[in-house]
């Protein structure tokens, strides 16, 4: 499986390892953005997760609310061993811990996180638990795995046979060289639109493989890996969450969105906010998707290969994003 170093790999020629193969199955890059009939339900996803966007996508026909179907969407990808970023099987920091990150925000502006938990897979629905059950936003480490003990989950090892090699592999070369994943698919943000024209969101990971123990990224922090605004729209982000977290990428989209920009064009901007305080091409990975409340969908990445999807009228398309390289 296709991993892509994260960190201090100038030398290795990041441009051809950041890009993903032409074999995604895309639609074609467009400049136009897709525009979407406010009622109708749908659903977008960073990544190529057909399967997540579609399970979402149909409990939002069948009359789901837009949190209980992005919560079910993902949960998919959370149980998917093969998914190397996400859940159960995600890949371990490097003392060979599995620890997952994420965050859920609804219609209302509510929200709740879960940050470093192990041994529970389904980290999007502990986040909504937190959400619903806590009077807090965010539980992390330890408290997080009582708290979802308590709520009746279920420990597992999350480790899978097959990320304890690869990550024995990796420790081979005892470098401290956290991995970005830029593959077809990765951490997920997913925003939803229900019947009901309100939105919700979820973001999920494993963060970013062979991190140092207790790093967290950008997915599980409101505003950074997520954010939404029922009255202006929603974004999510993927990709090097320091950066993300340095410029509240989803929360300055929503907000220029405000401010008129269509969430193609504040897409843009909020990559064009982390490039320009680099100096030259930036060796990572950050990419968000975007939607307003008009149902218009943006997205926009550092550099090219990156792809979402969109679940619409029993569709679903990976399309690919433009990028700055
Ligand atoms: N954003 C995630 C993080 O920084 C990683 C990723 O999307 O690949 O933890």
């Amino acid at each position: 499986m296709k991993r892509r170093t994260f960190l201090d790999q100038s030398s290795l020629g990041v441009t051809s390892l950041l890009i993903a193969p032409h074999v995604l199955g895309c639609a074609p890059k467009t400049e136009t953005q897709a525009v979407i009939g406010k009622s109708t339900p749908y659903v977008i996803s960073t990544w190529n997760v057909a399967q997540a966007n579609t399970i979402a996508g149909k409990a939002l026909e069948e009359g789901a609310n837009a949190l209980d179907a992005a919560v079910a969407g993902v949960a998919f990808e959370e149980a998917n061993i093969q998914n190397t970023t996400v859940g159960k099987g995600g890949a371990p920091d490097r003392d060979g811990n599995v620890t997952l990150d994420a965050c859920v925000m609804n219609h209302l502006g509510d929200c709740g996180a879960v940050l470093a938990v192990e041994n529970i897979t389904h980290v999007a629905a502990l986040a909504k638990d937190v959400m619903e059950q806590t009077p807090h936003v965010i539980l992390a480490g330890t408290g997080a795995r009582k708290f979802a003990l308590e709520q009746g989950y279920t420990p597992e090892d999350l480790l899978t046979d097959s990320s304890k090699k690869a990550w024995e592999k990796w420790k081979e070369k005892g470098n401290y060289q956290p991995e970005i994943n830029v593959e077809n698919h990765d951490t997920i943000g997913m925003l939803c639109c229900d019947a009901k024209g309100n939105l919700s969101g979820v973001c999920t990971t494993s963060g970013l493989a062979y991190k140092m123990q207790g790093r967290v990224g950008d997915s599980p922090i409101i505003g950074s890996g997520l954010y939404l605004d029922n009255e202006v729209g929603g974004a999510v982000a993927t990709g090097l969450g320091e950066e993300v977290i340095k410029t509240v990428g989803s929360f300055l989209i929503v907000e220029l969105m405000r401010q008129g920009r269509t969430p193609q064009q504040a897409c843009e901007e909020a990559v064009q906010r982390i490039i320009k305080k680099q100096k030259g091409k930036p060796d990572f990975q950050v990419a968000y998707v975007a939607t307003n409340k008009k149902g218009e969908i943006g997205a926009y990445s550092v550099h090219s290969g990156f792809s979402y999807s969109l679940y619409k009228n029993q569709n679903n398309q990976n399309i690919e994003s433009n990028s700055v390289f």
